[in-house]
């Protein structure tokens, strides 16, 4: 049998799972949930995402989307206003004007999600009440759900987890004796197909993702439920799911050819498909990764990186860049560290000598940490990646990584390219 190596550097027994996690709660620096619109408007293509916000929130949203041209955009501020704010407007009223306009300009709107912001917790407007008495007022067209994206409450890629979680309600029974695979989190549809391709050749299925494509066929769930986790920052919508009978896969995150490949293994276990039969079936796409990986590996071995915490994939991608590529970490940061979604991730994430695994924030703390350690290449937010860069640290922005496909085999390579990048970069300006 043909196919490239199932792991590059051998299984790491120890792992992480018994190393100290440093834990801060000071000063963050991380975007609200309002950002993960971007990836979910794009998915859910028959979605509109509302924010019930103000003028810093539509900011952020059209700097965070970079310059994007819709003639039908997904998604929309509903800016309030100081009178609003100072509570001398009905806002519910306006609301119902607003989404009434908006829902008769856009008959391809099937799902509306009224999306809280810092301003509307703060006046306490209830986005739970209004979406019920908005469903109600255009249904069947139309279904109107709500969730925080507000700062206060979520953090960059929970806004997604907060979005899922409103949706679970939604999605039909599944028969109590069907068993199917539901893989959560957001890919880009070019993974997507990608493994249901591989799903359907080992007979694994019926496969549905979550959230779905179009919003009018939303996947069942239900006891015989197997839910594979595309995206660390799916917890509370995993929880949920949980209450409906579905029941998680462990499994690492498809990230790189080991972590891919490891994904998949997961679910063909639960379906009772031999280990050779992945082997076979993932074959080329192994070896398409790893001939990607290995044009990275000069560049990228032995470079000590520095992760802040942002998006909740620093300690799947800290495993890939270390495993995969022999990259050193140093301190691997998360907004929140999960045990158990994250466990398969901390056995595989070999324990460096001086690794430093930190969960939340004392952002003058760490960076502190960070300039001792002088790092080859930092992770880190937009908004401490030009201070770090004018002192000379080269950076990655923790954003990219979200905003592009890196999952699955054939994506092992571009996620490569994103580290490999900034360090030419840096390379060529020091010549
Ligand atoms: S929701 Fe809050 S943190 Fe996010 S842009 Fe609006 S005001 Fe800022």
């Amino acid at each position: 049998m043909s196919g490239a190596p199932v792991s590059t550097v051998g299984s790491s027994p120890s792992g992480c799972q018994d190393l100290p996690v440093l834990k801060e709660r000071g000063q963050r620096e991380v975007f609200c949930g309002l950002t993960g619109i971007i990836w979910l408007h794009r998915k859910m293509q028959d979605a509109f995402f509302l924010i019930v916000g103000s003028r810093t929130c539509a900011h952020l949203m059209q700097s965070a989307a970079g310059v994007m041209i819709f003639a039908e955009p997904r998604f929309g501020t509903a800016i309030m206003e100081e009178k609003d704010l100072a509570g001398m407007a009905d806002m519910h009223e306006e609301l119902d004007r607003v989404v009434g306009r908006l829902l008769s300009r856009r008959p391809d709107i099937r799902t509306l999600f009224l999306v809280g912001s810092c301003p509307s917790e703060v006046i306490k407007l209830d986005l739970a009440k209004a979406a019920e008495r908005l469903g109600t007022i255009h249904a069947p067209r139309v279904r109107v759900l709500s969730y925080s994206g507000s700062g206060i409450e979520t953090t960059f890629t929970e806004g997604e987890d907060t979005c899922l979680t409103a949706m679970v309600p939604e999605l039909p029974e599944a028969p109590a004796d069907e068993r199917s695979l539901l893989v959560v989190g957001t890919m880009a549809d070019v993974v997507e197909d990608q493994m249901r391709r591989i799903f359907d050749a080992l007979e694994v299925g019926p496969v549905h993702f979550f959230p779905p494509r179009s919003t009018e066929t939303l996947p069942p769930v239900g006891p015989g439920t197997r839910v594979l986790m595309a995206q660390p920052w799916v917890n509370e919508t995993m929880a949920a799911l949980r209450k409906r009978g579905a029941v998680r896969i462990p499994a690492p995150y498809p990230f790189g050819v080991e972590g891919s490949l490891a994904w998949i293994m997961a679910a063909a276990e639960a379906w009772s498909v031999p280990r050779d039969r992945v082997l076979e079936v993932t074959a080329r796409a192994r070896e398409r990764g790893t001939a990607a990986l290995a044009r990275y590996r000069e560049t990228l071995e032995g470079k000590r990186i520095f992760f802040f915490p942002d998006s909740q994939i620093e300690i799947p991608l800290a495993r890939f860049l270390r495993r995969e590529l022999g990259m050193r970490p140093v301190e691997v940061g998360t907004p929140f560290l999960h045990r158990e979604h994250m466990g398969a991730e901390l056995d595989l994430l070999p324990a460096d000598d001086g690794l430093v695994l930190s969960e939340g924030q004392d952002v003058e703390r760490q960076l502190d940490r960070a300039f001792a350690a002088g790092p080859d290449i930092t992770v880190c937010g937009l908004g401490l990646a030009n201070p770090l860069e004018a002192r000379g640290m080269t950076t990655k922005w923790a954003i990219e990584l979200v905003f592009t496909p890196i999952h699955g085999f054939d994506q092992a390579g571009d996620l490569a390219e994103l580290f490999a990048r900034p360090l030419r970069r840096r390379g060529l300006l020091e010549v």
